[in-house]
C-alpha cells in the first residue's frame, strides 16, 4: 500500500534528510587513503548518538541479510556495490567508495546514498560514478505528478544505455516515510508510461547503482555485502524525493 504524505509530514522527512546529507558530506571529507571502514562507521554512529536519531540498519534483519544488521551505515568498496558491511579496512588510494545511509528522527525517515574515489580517481572510475548521478539526476527531473513509476526506471536505464552500462533490476529504489522500506518499488530499468501514477504527497528513494561490465550480483560471505558477479566495480547514488504540486522536492540534498 503507498501512503501518500502531508506537506507537514513532508517537511519532517526533509529534516531528517539534512541530518543525512550532512553525514554523508563528513563521509566523503573523511574518505580518505588510511581511514579504516571501521572509524566511518563509528563516526555515523556517534553522529546518530548526538542527535537522537534512529539508525534504520541497526538490527534490521530483511530476507536477503543474514540479520541481524549491527551498524548505521553500509560502505561498500569497489566490486561491492549494496549493503555493504562495514569490516577491518584501510582504504587504499583509487578505492571507491560508496555510502549509503538512512536514519529516521522523531518517526521519519530519509535515505541517501553517495559514491567517492578516494585519491587518485581513475577516468572509469570518474565515468561510473558520474553516470549514476546523471541517472539520479534524470530520474529526479521525471519524478512529477501524473507521471509513472515506469518513468522514473526508464530515465535511469537510458542513462545507463548511453554509458553502456548493464542494468540490475533486482535492487532498486522505493517507497518511505515511516520506514524505510514501503510501496512502490522503483526498478532501475522499465517501461516509460507504466506502473504506479505519481501524485503529491509520494516520498520515494530513487537509486541507480551500475557495475561496469555485468549486471549480475552475489552475496558476500559475510551475508550482507553484494558485489559485481565479475568483480567489475561498481558506482550507486541516491536520494529522498518528494513528489509535490511544484515538482521534486529533493530532502536528501543540502540546503
Ligand atoms: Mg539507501
Ligand atoms: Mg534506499
Amino acid at each position: 500500500m503507498v501512503e501518500l504524505k502531508s506537506p507537514a509530514e513532508i517537511e519532517r522527512m526533509w529534516v531528517t534528510g539534512q541530518f543525512v546529507a550532512q553525514v554523508l558530506a563528513e563521509l566523503r571529507e573523511r574518505a580518505r587513503v588510511g581511514v579504516n571502514l571501521l572509524e566511518l562507521e563509528a563516526h555515523v554512529r556517534e553522529r546518530i548518538r548526538q542527535r537522537g536519531a534512529q539508525s534504520c540498519y541497526w538490527d534490521y534483519a530483511p530476507s536477503f541479510g543474514r540479520g541481524p544488521f549491527r551498524n548505521t551505515v553500509c560502505l561498500s568498496v569497489n566490486d561491492a556495490v549494496l549493503h555493504g558491511l562495514p569490516f577491518d579496512y584501510a582504504l587504499r588510494d583509487g578505492d571507491v567508495l560508496s555510502a549509503d545511509l538512512a536514519v529516521g528522527i522523531d518517526g521519519w525517515v530519509a535515505d541517501s546514498a553517495t559514491t567517492v574515489i578516494v585519491g587518485t580517481q581513475a577516468a572509469p572510475d570518474q565515468r561510473l560514478v558520474r553516470a549514476t548521478e546523471e541517472a539520479l539526476d534524470a530520474a529526479i527531473a521525471v519524478a512529477l505528478p501524473g507521471n509513472r513509476i515506469g518513468d522514473i526506471s526508464a530515465a535511469i536505464a537510458a542513462v545507463a544505455n548511453a554509458y553502456g552500462y548493464p542494468v540490475n533490476t533486482e535492487f532498486g529504489g522505493h517507497g518511505l516515510g515511516r520506514t524505510m522500506h514501503e510501496d512502490p518499488h522503483i526498478p532501475n530499468a522499465g517501461k516509460p508510461g507504466r506502473g504506479y501514477t505519481l501524485r503529491p504527497g509520494l516520498t520515494i528513494a530513487i537509486e541507480p547503482w551500475f557495475a561496469r561490465t555485468t549486471n549480475r550480483i552475489y552475496t558476500d560471505p559475510d551475508g550482507w555485502t553484494i558485489r559485481s558477479a565479475d568483480g567489475s566495480r561498481t558506482a550507486h547514488s541516491e536520494h529522498t524525493v518528494a513528489i509535490t504540486e511544484d515538482g521534486p522536492r529533493v530532502l536528501t540534498r543540502a540546503a
